[in-house]
């Protein structure tokens, strides 16, 4: 249960814990019964550009929910259903995620906060969010659609396409990072394609924006096979959480399942709770295979750190060989025998220059 009032938030932050050592994963929901009904007459509904000063409003230009249609349903996750639809005026096509549950106003003015935000947020490697409507009581996200879907069971053994990909990636995370935002919840179903082969981060669920001096994240959302060890058992490093490097974790952990085909630790990422969590607490990082490049098995290293501090940032990991390619043909001589070219060859970095 979230706290509904930042009284709440305060009187949870402040309670101690009895079992410091324990973080317990939210309960999974089941999607069947938590899918919306059809889209109803748009009356009721509130879009968060109209929450917006007049003159922002017509900067914004803000779709109406009423001239969107639902074509199908994506898929559904833990925290709510996306569809694809299609705007009529324009015949664009949008992906909308629909929140679970009926939030309390307070709650939801927060969540409105924070997608007000994150409508702010433009990158070439994050899924741009363009509005979000508030329908009667249920928050309604409108996002960029990604037409090649998520890259969950995707296997990359062919290391320039991954080396591509990845720094796609550290693209999308550096500029969030910039922005003092965490994303918390990098994995590959949060990771999209589309037909241009752009990657880009998706699913601002459970980001947070944190001001340069605020006390870093600490509570825990989603499935914790790609959290951090230091974030699952929070005695790791004496109660420290230091949210960049958690990202940086999630990512080394992505990467390697590309690379292998398969979850990187000696357990199911469906596991249960206690064997994932001894898989990734009490073991050392899982590493790249002898097969791959020196500068593979490094760039993994420098993610897969235990001690967070040790973790590279994602400003030093653009910079690191295998992305960069800088390192001469020691990893093409190196690389196991390509599948597939998922990827095109990379173009130039694009950095943006504002972030
Ligand atoms: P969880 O919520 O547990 O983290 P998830 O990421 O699979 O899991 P959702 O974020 O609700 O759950 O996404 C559901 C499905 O919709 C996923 O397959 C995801 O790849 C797809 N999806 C999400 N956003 C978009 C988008 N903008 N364009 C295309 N597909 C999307
Ligand atoms: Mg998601």
């Amino acid at each position: 249960m979230k706290p509904s009032t930042p009284a709440a938030v305060n009187r949870i932050n402040n309670r101690p814990r009895r079992r410091p050592d324990l973080t317990l994963p939210l309960p999974q929901r089941e999607p069947q019964i938590a899918v919306p009904l059809p889209l109803p007459p748009s009356s009721a509904t509130t879009t968060s550009s109209q929450l917006l000063p007049p003159a922002q409003q017509q900067q914004q230009q803000p779709i109406n929910f009423s001239e969107l249609d639902r074509m199908n349903r994506i898929g559904s996750g833990s925290g709510g259903t996306v569809y694809k639809v299609l705007h009529r005026p324009t015949n664009r096509l949008f992906a909308l995620k629909v929140i679970y549950g009926n939030h309390e106003d307070e709650v939801r003015r927060q969540i409105c906060r924070e997608i007000e935000i994150l409508r702010d947020v433009d990158n070439l490697n994050v899924v741009k969010c363009h509005d979000m409507f508030d329908h009667a009581g249920e928050i309604q996200v409108l996002l960029e659609y990604m037409d090649c879907g998520s890259l969950e069971g995707t296997h990359i053994s062919h290391e320039p396409s991954l080396a591509d990909l990845t720094r796609q990636i550290l693209s999308g995370l550096y500029y969030l990072h910039r922005r003092k935002i965490v994303h918390r919840d990098i994995k590959p179903s949060n990771l999209l394609i589309n037909s241009k082969k752009q990657v880009k981060i998706a699913d601002f669920g459970v980001s947070r924006i944190l001001a340069q001096t605020m006390d870093p994240c600490n509570s825990s959302v989603g499935t914790i096979a790609y959290m951090s060890p230091e974030r699952i058992n929070t005695d790791l490093n004496h109660g420290k959480y230091d949210g960049y490097a958690g990202d940086i974790w999630s990512l080394g952990v992505s990467i390697l399942e590309f690379y292998l085909g398969r979850f990187p630790f000696p357990v199911g990422r469906q596991g249960d709770w206690a064997s994932l969590m001894c898989a990734i607490c009490m073991s050392q990082p899982p590493e790249a295979p002898p097969t791959a490049s020196r500068e593979f098995r490094e760039f993994v290293a420098c993610c897969l750190q235990r001690d967070p501090a040790r973790r590279w940032t994602a400003a030093q990991l653009l910079r690191h060989p295998f992305v960069t390619g800088l390192a001469g043909n020691h990893s093409i001589a190196n690389q196991v025998h390509p599948t597939h070219q998922l990827l095109p060859p990379p173009p130039r970095p694009h950095f943006s220059s504002s972030s």
